[in-house]
């Protein structure tokens, strides 16, 4: 359904009076991937490393330096301004903060109303019970709808943010962090609301998000980034269980774990990100590699295949020993995380 081939988008710094190129910040670099109808995949890596850039570049809200995007075999980085209004009804965005995405001043039945009017989804005569079945959709009640974005709580307005985003009958709905700024047991309910709307909808998510609990309860593949470019992309199961790159291995082991005898995978990430204005040379991970040689600091590795996995390592298949030993076992901050979505989940079933 969507592909993305070599998606880029650099950031000229400009300064001075002459407003002069100061630097170039590669925020994103030669990013591929697919979604398939119905299907998550996970966009996963540190603050900072081009997640949302990526989401947003998918959907033109930044323009993307290079690349291409298509739904459905339109390119829609070829559409002009009217035709990429009328692919956005298929392509729809989540955000972290649905009080900043949500205008305080209109109504939730005026909020949705909009696109359904402007899409040709409903008429005059037909919105309001369009608006009230949307509200149910999402666990909401129809006389939600005269409320104002401040008088919901943190969860209801996210199931707001996504009746709006649903309200195009979307293909694709990028996830941008949707729980991140939610109570764990609130997080719980709407990462299983999103869940049930791709069953019964087969929407097809990109799903940006630094939690590993929600990425591995939600994801049927993973993409790792890391400076702007994809690092390691795998099934979810074999992501968890079997790690490839170095990188991966330091994401999983930053998991907090009460009991250091369950840290398999390696140390956690040390030290800081480097500036996307000046990447290292060679490997861009190689600062913060635990398994960095010479090779790796000259040489960039190329994203290829190994098993079931993409990685971009020139080691990949030497995968240390304590990491082959590593679980499909979570840590247990990851274990109890996914039993409360779990329980959750079974809940709304019940
Ligand atoms: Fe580490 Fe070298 Fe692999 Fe980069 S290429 S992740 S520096 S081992």
């Amino acid at each position: 359904m969507l592909q993305v081939e070599g998606l880029t988008k650099h950031f000229e710094m400009r300064r001075g009076v002459l407003r002069r190129v100061a630097g170039v910040v590669q925020a994103v670099t030669d990013v591929s991937f697919s979604v398939a109808e119905g299907e998550t995949l996970a966009v996963v890596g540190e603050s900072g490393c081009g997640k949302s850039t990526i989401g947003r570049s998918l959907l033109r809200l930044l323009e993307p330096s290079a690349g291409r995007v298509s739904l459905d075999g339109v390119s829609v980085t070829d559409l002009d301004a009217n035709a990429l209004r009328q692919m956005r009804r298929k392509m729809q965005i989540i955000f972290q903060d649905p009080f900043g995405s949500l205008n305080p001043r209109m109504t939730v039945a005026e909020t949705l109303a909009e696109p359904l009017l402007l899409h040709g989804l409903a008429t005059n005569d037909t919105v309001t019970s369009a608006v009230s079945s949307l509200l149910r959709t999402c666990g909401l009640q129809p006389w939600h709808a005269g409320r104002y974005p401040h008088e919901f709580s943190g969860g209801q307005r996210q199931r707001v943010g996504i009746a709006r985003a649903l309200a195009t009958r979307p293909r694709l709905i990028v996830c941008d962090e949707p729980v991140s700024a939610l109570d764990v047991s609130v997080q719980a309910q709407i990462v299983n609301l999103l869940k049930d709307l791709q069953g019964e909808f087969g929407i097809g998510y990109v799903f940006i998000s630094h939690d590993l609990a929600v990425v591995r309860h939600m994801a049927d593949r993973v993409a790792v980034v890391y400076l702007g470019r994809i690092v390691e992309e795998a099934p979810a199961e074999t992501l968890f269980a079997r790690p490839r790159h170095p990188y991966t291995r330091s994401l999983i082991a930053a998991a907090p774990r009460p009991d250091p005898a369950l840290r398999t995978h390696g140390a956690p990430v040390e030290g800081d990100l480097p500036s996307a204005l000046s990447p290292p040379p060679g490997c861009a991970f190689h600062p913060r590699c635990p398994m960095a040689a010479e090779r790796c600091r000259s040489e960039r590795p190329v994203l290829r295949s190994v098993g079931n996995t993409r990685v971009a390592c020139h080691f990949a298949e030497t995968v240390p020993a304590d990491a082959q030993a590593a679980e499909s076992a979570p840590s247990d901050n990851l274990r109890r995380r996914l039993r409360v979505l779990e329980a959750a989940r079974n809940k709304e079933t019940a």
